[in-house]
């Protein structure tokens, strides 16, 4: 985690949940977080808790505020594509507008962040971006066809900016978490009747947490938490 110190890295969807916790961890090792998120009070319990956090309030649905909200920052070192939303519904009962919402949030606004982002990078020959997918990138999950689409996407357009990009010293890489119980986690995988059988399939037979990610109790971070700095050191 050292290596983290005296970058400085943006985090999407960093009022709550993973987000959160990954931008408490990296500010306590010493990087300088700007933390982007759409509610305000979210992002004030952020600040309230490690104040060197920058926050940056915007909508990400909204193409060119998302824009404007990022062109003063220069110097990004780290990027972390993690806001995304689940609207979990049965194939039949999907509508039109949970599925522009999902493809929105969790594809076209990552492409529009890293676009923004990314020129700055360029310039200094270096950078690293971690896009936050899923397991439902890869496997099937009832009632997750929209989520899993818009993951499936995340995996395939990370592969082709790791192309592009490549050439220009910055790497782009995702994290497939399972199941963490943060506000979207519970949403799904508290009723017992899901959550048990997928349990089942994991080595572990649990699902990840985010409370004691700032903990010095290694066996309690998150481990996706640590896959997201892994990437971003170099
Ligand atoms: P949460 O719902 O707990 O937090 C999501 C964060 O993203 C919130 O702070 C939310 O803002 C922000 N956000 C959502 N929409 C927007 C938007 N339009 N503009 C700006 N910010 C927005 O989710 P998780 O922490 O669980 O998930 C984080 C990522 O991890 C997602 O990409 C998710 O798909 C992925 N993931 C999650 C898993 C899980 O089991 N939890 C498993 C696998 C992957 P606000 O504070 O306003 O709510």
């Amino acid at each position: 985690m050292s290596c983290v110190a005296g970058k400085t890295i943006l985090v999407t969807g960093a009022g709550q949940g993973i987000g959160k916790a990954l931008c408490l961890k990296l500010a306590d090792n010493g990087a300088t977080v700007i933390a982007l998120s759409r509610t305000q009070n979210h992002l004030d319990e952020l600040v309230h808790e490690n104040c060197n956090i920058l926050p940056v309030q915007v909508d990400l649905s909204n193409w060119q505020e998302t824009k404007q909200a990022l062109t003063c920052i220069n110097n990004i070192d780290g990027l972390v594509n993690n806001a995304g939303i689940a609207l979990n519904a049965p194939l039949l009962q999907i509508t039109e507008e949970q599925i522009d919402r999902s493809f929105n949030i969790n594809v076209k606004a990552l492409i529009n962040v890293t676009q923004t982002v990314v020129p700055k990078m360029i310039e200094k020959k270096q950078g690293s971006i971690v896009n936050v997918s899923s397991q439902a990138s890869l496997a099937g999950l009832a009632e997750h066809t929209v989520y899993c689409g818009t993951k499936a996407a995340v995996d395939g357009l990370t592969r082709a900016m790791a192309l592009e990009l490549g050439e220009h010293n910055i790497r782009v890489n995702t994290v497939n978490p399972t199941v963490v119980m943060t506000a979207m986690g519970k949403q799904v995988w508290s009723n017992p009747a899901k959550g048990n059988p997928l349990k089942e399939k994991i080595p572990l037979h649990r699902f990840a947490g985010t409370n004691s990610v700032r903990s010095s109790d290694h066996a309690d971070f998150t481990e996706e938490i640590k896959f997201v700095c892994f990437s971003l050191e170099k």
